[in-house]
């Protein structure tokens, strides 16, 4: 029986470990540093080393890395528990060694980036010393790629790419982005689009705004609105092959999407804690909030839905190791990419609603939480997007039935029943 849903005793005293660090020492600096990502913010940096090295020091850093680049290489399923509890602090994967978008960025680096990239970016971002920007989406055409108008053309032996992007994350604070551009516009986009590595300070890259969400005070955005002008880099610029930014995508993203569902399950699980509390602390004059049965439907849906998303993305992790090949597991990594935005809205409107007043006050955490669930739903793809992905590998499991009747007609089976199993039927009399 290979069927298990226990954590190994030795790594549970990991998992352990990293609770207590972040309960004591990591979550408190949500409150009082800034952005994560912002590595001119010297005094948060010089208070995070330490806790970068303690973390080093346990062999926890850099997790979603094989030894080869530095990491313990504990494959993905140890990740998914490591990062369900990592998610509940910002700051957390950053001292990890972790956080996307510089992790996906790093592996797409270590797997097809030249020995100069690898040398002047890859350490610098594994050791944590600078930011990533990933500049995909484009202002008229996110959702899809093949609509991109971004080019890129050979100069000599540069790359000059011109064009814009919209909603490069964390592009103020990199020192590089990650570009998307059609070289080859006479083919299709799945053969004639490149992925280079642009220095964020090569002249004609402009950030035209930094765009935030919701109520975020306009200019404090940390989505670069991109404006790439006659951009030059020199050949070796080029990540793969030329025409082969689709299939560095696919590998990026299928990590990045399960990575997201992982510390996603942190957050929804943050929500619940916070209902439960309220659920029992808040009286009204039929006794506690607790004690009235719509507000039990509420806590009792909530649970149920929260476990199944932690099994479905704890089994997606499983296949990944399994099968160590993103393409094999697609249809269950949609799945989780759909299912990421339901579980963490339904949990987090919940638990604002119990909250009352309070609830969707500035003062508790639940209004970022929803809107961090519609960003979830769109970022690294929209939900209807995915969807479809499930629908036709599923789909591809079956066939058209031959005839008019479908296979479950329960007339067309009895009868093919009742011609097998003629010979214990001879005695039957009536009900024919
Ligand atoms: C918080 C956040 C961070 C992001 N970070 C980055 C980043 O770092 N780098 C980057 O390149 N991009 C980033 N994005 C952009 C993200 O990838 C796009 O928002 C996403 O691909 C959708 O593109 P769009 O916003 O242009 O929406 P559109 O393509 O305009 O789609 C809008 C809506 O139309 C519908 N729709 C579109 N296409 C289909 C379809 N085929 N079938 C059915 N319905 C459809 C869906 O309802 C969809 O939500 C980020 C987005 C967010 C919200």
């Amino acid at each position: 029986m290979g069927w298990d849903f226990e954590t190994d005793p030795e790594f549970q005293q990991e998992l352990d470990w990293i609770d207590t660090l972040l309960r004591e020492e990591i979550e408190p600096l949500d409150l009082v540093l800034g952005d994560p990502y912002d590595k001119s913010d010297q005094p948060a940096l010089d208070h995070i080393r330490p806790l970068q090295q303690r973390v080093k020091d346990r062999g926890l850093w850099a997790c979603h890395l094989g030894p080869e680049l530095g990491g313990p290489g504990f494959g993905q399923l140890k990740l998914a528990l490591m990062n369900e509890l990592l998610g509940r602090s910002s700051w957390a994967p950053s001292i990890f060694g972790c956080q996307a978008p510089d992790s996906g960025n790093a592996e797409i680096l270590a797997h097809y980036g030249s020995p100069f990239l690898k040398e002047k970016y890859l350490q610098p971002l594994l050791d944590g010393q600078i930011s990533s920007a990933y500049s995909m989406t484009e202002p008229h055409a996110g959702a899809d790629p093949t609509l991109f108008k971004t080019r890129a053309e050979l100069d000599g032996d540069e790359w000059v790419i011109n064009g814009e992007k919209w909603f490069s994350s964390n592009a103020r604070f990199s020192s590089f982005l990650i570009v998307m551009a059609v070289s080859n516009p006479d083919v299709s986009a799945y053969k004639g689009v490149s992925m280079f590595v642009v220095p964020t300070d090569t002249p004609g890259v402009t950030i035209v705004r930094n765009v935030g969400l919701g109520t975020e005070p306009e200019g404090h955005g940390t989505h670069g609105y991109m404006r790439y002008e006659n951009v030059r880099v020199p050949a070796d610029h080029l990540l793969g092959d030329e025409g082969g930014a689709f299939v560095i995508a696919q590998t990026r993203l299928g990590g990045g999407r399960i990575h997201h569902a992982m510390r996603t399950i942190a957050q929804v699980r943050k929500a619940f804690d916070m209902m439960c509390e309220r659920a029992l602390s808040r009286e009204t004059r039929e006794g506690p909030l607790a004690s009235l049965q719509m507000v039990q439907e509420q806590i009792a849906d909530s649970w149920i839905e929260i476990e199944q998303f932690r099994l479905l993305v704890l089994r997606t992790a499983w296949l990944i190791d399994r099968y160590n090949d993103y393409k094999r597991v697609r249809k269950d990594i949609a799945a989780v990419k759909v299912a990421m935005p339901k579980v963490y809205h339904d949990v987090a409107q919940r638990a604002l609603h119990l909250h009352g007043a309070l609830g969707l006050s500035n003062e508790m955490p639940f209004a970022g939480m929803m809107l961090g669930a519609e960003a979830l739903a769109l970022a690294d793809g929209p939900t209807e997007v995915h969807k479809v992905t499930i629908a036709r590998q599923v789909l591809r499991e079956y066939k058209p039935v031959d005839g008019l009747w479908p296979s479950g007609h329960i007339p067309t089976r009895r009868a093919e029943a009742r011609a097998r199993f003629a010979h214990l039927l001879e005695h039957e009399v009536g009900n024919q």
